[in-house]
C-alpha cells in the first residue's frame, strides 16, 4: 500500500492517463470540471493564404486542471467520447464559442463576418436531440447560424444512418455549414460524402506535412484538393507550417489554410488582440 501511495503521488502529473484512477473516477472528475467551468477554449484562425486575412476561428478545448495544469484535448477527449461525457462537453464548447465569437463580432471592427468552427464528436452527432441543442444555443447566444461551421469526422461520414442524415440536413437547413475534418485519414468514401450536406473538406495535416519535400506527398495532396473541388467542396488545408506549403497549396487551388505558419491556437484575450490588429493592417 505504501508503495502504491508513493507511486501515485510521485506520478500525479500522469494521473489522468494511468489506470491508478479508474475510468469511472476520471469520467466523474471530467463531468465535474464541465460543471465547475474548468474548461477553456483556445481559438485558431483560418486564413486566406494569399494575404493572411482571417476568415474565421476554430474553437479548441483545453482543461485548466487545478493540479495538472493546462491539459490538451488528447488527454481527455478519448475518455469523454467513450463515457458520453463528450456530449455535455461539446454543448459547453458550442455555447462558450458562440458567446465569445458573438462578442467579438459585435465589438471588434472588421470581425463582424468571421465564422466559428466547432468540432462535433461522433457521440454528439448520434444524439437524437442534437438539432434542438444547437438551435437552443444559437437562440441563447444570438450567434448567427450562417457563421457557424460544425466539423464532423470521417467515422460519422462512413455509413451514416437515416436519422443521422436527417439531423445533418436539419442543421444545414438552419444555415449552418458542415465540414469533414481530418479528411483522408479514415475511409474517405466519397460515395458517403455525397449523401451528406457537407460543403467543406479539411485536408488532414498528415497530407500537408511532406508536400514541399516529397513528390509523392505533393501528388496525393494535389489529388485530394482536386477531388474536393470536383465535388464542389470548399477545401481547407490544416497544419500549414511553412510559407512554401502555403504557396504550393494555393497553386493547387486550395486557398484557405490553418496552421502554425499563420497562427497557433490562442487564448481568448490574445485572439481578440489579433482580430483587432487585423483591421489596422
Ligand atoms: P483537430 O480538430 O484536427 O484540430 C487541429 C489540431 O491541430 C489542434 O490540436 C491544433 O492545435 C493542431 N494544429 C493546428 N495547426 C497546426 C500546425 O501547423 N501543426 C501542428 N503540428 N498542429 C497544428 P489540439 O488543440 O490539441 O486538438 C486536437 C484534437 O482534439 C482536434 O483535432 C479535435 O479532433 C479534438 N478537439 C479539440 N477540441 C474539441 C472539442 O471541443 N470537441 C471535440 N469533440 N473534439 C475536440
Ligand atoms: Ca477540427
Ligand atoms: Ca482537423
Ligand atoms: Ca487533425
Amino acid at each position: 500500500l505504501a508503495m502504491y501511495t508513493a507511486k501515485r503521488s510521485g506520478r500525479s502529473r500522469y494521473q489522468l492517463y494511468t489506470p491508478e484512477l479508474d475510468a469511472g473516477t476520471r469520467d466523474a472528475r471530467l463531468r465535474q470540471a464541465i460543471a465547475d467551468d474548468e474548461l477553456v477554449l483556445h481559438y485558431q484562425p483560418a486564413v486566406t493564404m494569399t494575404d493572411g486575412s482571417i476568415r474565421g476561428v476554430e474553437a479548441l478545448v483545453r482543461w485548466q486542471h487545478p493540479e495538472e495544469g493546462l491539459l490538451m484535448p488528447g488527454a481527455f477527449i478519448g475518455l469523454a467520447e467513450e463515457t458520453g461525457a463528450v456530449v455535455p462537453l461539446g454543448e459547453w464548447v458550442l455555447r462558450e464559442g458562440c458567446r465569445q465569437v458573438a462578442e467579438w463580432q459585435a465589438g471588434i471592427a472588421g470581425a463582424e463576418r468571421i465564422t466559428l468552427s466547432v468540432n462535433l464528436s461522433p457521440q454528439q452527432v448520434k444524439q437524437a436531440d442534437l438539432v434542438d441543442a444547437v438551435t437552443g444555443i444559437l437562440a441563447e447566444t444570438g450567434f448567427p447560424a450562417d457563421r457557424l461551421v460544425l466539423e464532423i469526422t470521417e467515422s460519422v461520414v462512413l455509413e451514416p444512418d437515416a436519422p443521422t442524415i436527417a439531423r445533418l440536413e436539419a442543421l444545414r437547413d438552419l444555415g449552418i455549414r458542415l465540414a469533414v475534418d481530418d479528411f483522408g485519414t479514415g475511409y474517405s468514401a466519397l460515395s458517403y460524402l455525397q449523401q451528406l450536406p457537407v460543403t467543406i473538406l479539411k485536408i488532414d495535416r498528415s497530407y500537408i506535412r511532406g508536400i514541399a519535400d516529397d513528390e509523392r506527398d505533393r501528388r496525393i495532396a494535389e489529388a485530394i484538393v482536386r477531388l474536393g473541388l470536383a465535388f464542389d467542396l470548399y477545401v481547407v488545408a490544416e497544419g500549414v507550417e511553412t510559407a512554401e506549403q502555403a504557396r504550393l497549396l494555393t497553386g493547387m487551388g486550395c486557398t484557405v489554410g490553418q496552421g502554425y505558419h499563420f497562427h497557433r491556437p490562442m487564448p481568448p484575450d490574445r485572439a481578440a488582440h489579433v482580430l483587432a490588429a487585423e483591421r489596422a493592417k
